[in-house]
């Protein structure tokens, strides 16, 4: 999980995990790759940490993660388009141990790189800071599924090509759902015409 483009997939696929049925080798995947997201090390990871990896912990940072996000991308895509929204994120001082940040050659600013504290503030450390690295605005939810999702370019508008393709059948339908009923109209008209003469 190298690129932000990643991490931040890896967080829209935990927004549909049903931690409750998971397998015993879906938790291990998940945990490995969660552990990469958070930047912990099994070597070095502390009983708090493992403490903290259960259902309930899980579900409390999904949650939150799927109304931050929602603020980001609302389901109505004019508005996101046109408005600037925010989110809150109230961090626990009592867990946050520390904040690091960096400055690197190529970049001039000074720029949050890790931070140690429970499970929750870290996984939204780390989601927003990816966030803060790509361009965020295309954090966008799929009008077909619903699900948000990260466009690889601005014009994309549905999450799949599978969406995408069930839009275009809908608009198709649609349309000869439009001129079948104006030609049902217009024939009692015909129909009639030829009765008058
Ligand atoms: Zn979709």
């Amino acid at each position: 999980m190298k690129s932000d483009r990643e991490r931040i997939q890896f967080v829209l696929e935990f927004l549909e995990k049903d931690f409750e049925n998971l397998s015993p080798g879906e938790w291990l995947v998940l945990k490995e790759k969660l552990w990469a997201f958070l930047h912990w090390y099994p070597e070095i990871s502390g009983e708090d940490q493992e403490q903290e990896f259960n259902v309930k912990t899980l579900q409390k940072v999904q949650g939150e993660t799927k109304d931050k996000l929602d603020r980001l991308a609302p389901t109505d895509a004019q508005q996101a388009s046109q408005t600037s929204r925010s989110i809150l994120w109230s961090l626990d001082p009592k867990k946050i141990r520390n904040l690091f940040f960096t400055l690197s050659a190529s970049e001039p600013g000074l720029l949050p790189l890790y931070i140690e504290s429970d499970l929750r503030d870290t996984f939204f450390f780390e989601l927003f800071t990816a966030l803060g690295r790509v361009d965020a605005r295309y954090l966008r939810r799929c009008p077909v599924c619903l699900k948000l999702f990260l466009a690889a370019h601005g014009n994309q508008e549905y999450c799949s090509p599978k969406c995408s393709n069930r839009e275009r059948l809908r608009r198709y339908r649609l349309e000869q759902q439009k001129k079948h009923t104006k030609l049902n109209k217009q024939k009692p008209l015909a129909h009639q015409g030829r009765k008058e003469a």
